[in-house]
């Protein structure tokens, strides 16, 4: 959600910064801005997407500066609210990521004191407040220093002065710093600037970096200065390209094989002492949200059915409760595409202040969460660009079911089974039937006002997360549902022609979701089925390889390709959902 970016080098700022904006896009944004340094300070704000090059066209050429993608909380989505926000006498232009959370008492005490506020965002609070402070200290960097410390919340500034100095503090949303001879890049995350660096610094809660001709790091607080201690980050792959698919989202599903084998490939030594502390653990809780939320809930029942531990899910949000519960002899697993969603966040700070282990599995290399975790994996599923995972899903419940089988003490025969299905997962994948099938039923479905998916034990949170991949995609209202548990309440609202999609394997609750399906039949329902075979009751059928253990990995798959064809169908912005984000770094 929302991303800086800032450059300084012998290439064309303006150029870099768009490019470095155009890598943050995934993450979610309204509008954008630019500021570059050449005699002044110079700014391009648009509302919308970033477009290819000329939108440059009304920049100097310079070395320096900043850019910002907007994903607005405070004051409309407008131009004028974009970023960056100039100070009174332009002589500095600012950015922000997070929400300033007293901003309004702020702003009444700045009013008072006859500042004036051209815009609705809680940003300009930080300029005036910037301004007021330099009155008092006539030093610039002590100014904003001072300012920083009084704003609330998470937030993350950036700051471009007109003699080309950049400042960039931290206190929440995440920030890196690419360093190579010639060139500092400032960034929300690594991918942005991955075709260009390896050495990254990664800028931590309460601290200041700046360059005035050479780098610096400082401690917030104490005004200290630290050591810049830069790390090699390795990047599997940095493309950020379609590679001929209509949409990244069809790209990343296609990918999920290949993202699939990587969870195979892993340290198994490093994964014993983890599973040594699973075992230890007195309460293990796994931890996301969203669609992550799903995994970390899949991720619980492998380790509930194969490594017999009592694991239990919670999502970011909503988890007070648990709060007074945490032990020092309990572990939390957390799995994320970013690293950097702020309500997980949350929680885990207040879990690590009570003792609790942390395991992370985040596929952005340099994250927060890898940063504060006991134990620290990553996906290396690669740049994931659409705002609705898919193949990141994928990977995170892949590694949940073999870290399971690892505790079961069968890793071996777990790693056989995923490699099985990532061969399988492919040969389906490239089979254009398979595609046809399920765009037919895509079209269908878009017609519909409601959609219920059933499903039970392993299938389960895989209807929910398909549920969670039709509303995102086709803003069609989708309700997942455990398929014993329709007869409760939902029955109500099954009548004659009502989709309802329903994925069943070959396991122990294949007979029980057979009677929920004559159940909704009876009543008229249209029903379509995911499964090896068809089943009785099923008016459609999307056929699926029987991969065993590993067949609700397989059944997402499907499902994906469904949300994916139906939001195709409905001439929706596939890769940008509206309104949500990628890495949602407010609360
Ligand atoms: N709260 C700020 C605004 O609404 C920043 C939002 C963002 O992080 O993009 O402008």
């Amino acid at each position: 959600m929302c991303g800086i970016f800032g450059y300084i080098g012998p290439k064309n700022a303006p150029e870099v910064i768009l490019e470095g904006l155009k890598r943050l896009e995934y993450r979610g944004y309204d509008s954008w801005g630019i500021a570059v340094v050449a005699d002044q300070i110079n700014l391009n704000k648009k509302v919308g997407a970033i477009g290819d090059l000329d939108e440059v066209n009304s920049l100097p050429k310079s070395n320096t500066g900043i850019g910002h993608t907007r994903w607005a909380t405070h004051g409309g989505i407008s131009e004028l609210n974009a970023h960056p926000h100039f100070s009174t006498d332009k002589s500095f232009a600012l950015a922000q990521n997070g929400i300033v959370e007293n901003y309004q008492e702020l702003k009444s005490v700045l009013l008072k004191k006859g500042y004036k506020f051209k815009t609705e965002t809680d940003t300009e609070v930080i300029v005036r407040l910037i301004e007021d402070k330099l009155k008092e200290t006539n030093n610039l960097k002590e100014a904003v220093r001072l300012a920083f410390l009084k704003l609330l919340g998470r937030n993350t500034v950036i700051l471009l002065t007109k003699d080309g100095q950049i400042m960039a503090l931290r206190n929440g949303s995440p920030l890196v710093v690419g360093i190579n001879n010639k060139e500092i890049f400032f960034s929300s995350d690594t991918l942005s600037f991955a075709p260009h660096i390896r050495d990254v610094l990664v800028v931590e809660n309460g601290q200041m970096v700046y360059w005035n001709s050479k780098l610096h790091l400082i401690d917030i607080k104490l005004n200290k200065t630290l050591p810049l201690n830069s790390e090699k980050i390795n990047f599997k792959t940095s493309k950020v390209d379609k590679e001929g698919y209509d949409h990244f989202m069809l790209k990343e599903i296609h990918e999920s094989p290949y993202i699939i084998n990587q969870v195979v490939t892993r340290d198994y030594a490093y994964y014993e002492s983890f599973v040594d502390e699973i075992k230890k653990a007195k309460d293990v809780y796994t931890i996301g949200s969203g669609t992550a939320g799903i995994a970390a809930s899949q991720i619980a029942f492998y380790l509930r059915v194969f490594g017999k531990i009592r694991a239990e899910s919670v999502i970011g949000a909503d988890i007070y409760e648990y709060y007074e519960l945490l032990t020092k002899d309990d572990l939390m697993i957390a799995p994320s595409q970013s690293g950097e969603t702020a309500d997980v966040l949350e929680v885990l700070e207040i879990a690590r202040k009570k003792g609790v282990k942390i395991a992370s599995y985040v596929n952005m290399p340099g994250s927060t969460m890898s940063r504060i975790s006991d134990f620290k994996f990553l996906s290396h599923a690669g740049p994931e660009i659409c705002v609705m995972s898919t193949k990141v899903f994928t990977s995170q419940i892949a590694w949940g079911y073999l870290l399971a089988k690892q505790v079961q003490g069968k890793a071996l025969e777990g790693e056989s089974n995923l490699r099985e299905l990532a061969y399988t997962a492919d040969k389906y994948l490239n089979t254009g039937e398979n595609h046809e099938i399920v765009k037919k039923l895509a079209k269908l479905l878009a017609k519909h006002k409601d959609i219920f998916l059933l499903g039970k034990y392993q299938n389960f949170n895989i209807v929910r997360e398909g549920m969670v991949k039709i509303i995102e995609g086709s803003y069609i209202h989708a309700h997942g549902i455990p398929a014993g548990d329709l007869k409760h309440y939902a029955i109500t609202l099954m009548e004659k022609g009502v989709p309802v999609v329903v994925a069943v394997s070959e396991d122990v609750a294949k007979d029980d979701v057979i009677n929920a399906v004559s159940q909704v039949k009876a009543r008229g329902a249209t029903v379509i089925g995911i499964s090896p075979t068809a089943l009785p009751g099923f008016d459609f059928h999307i056929p699926v390889p029987d991969t065993g253990e590993t067949s609700a990995i397989m059944n997402i798959i499907p499902l994906q390709l469904l949300a994916y064809y139906m939001a195709v169908e409905l001439n929706h912005n596939v890769d940008k959902p509206r309104n949500i984000a990628k890495s949602v770094t407010v609360k």
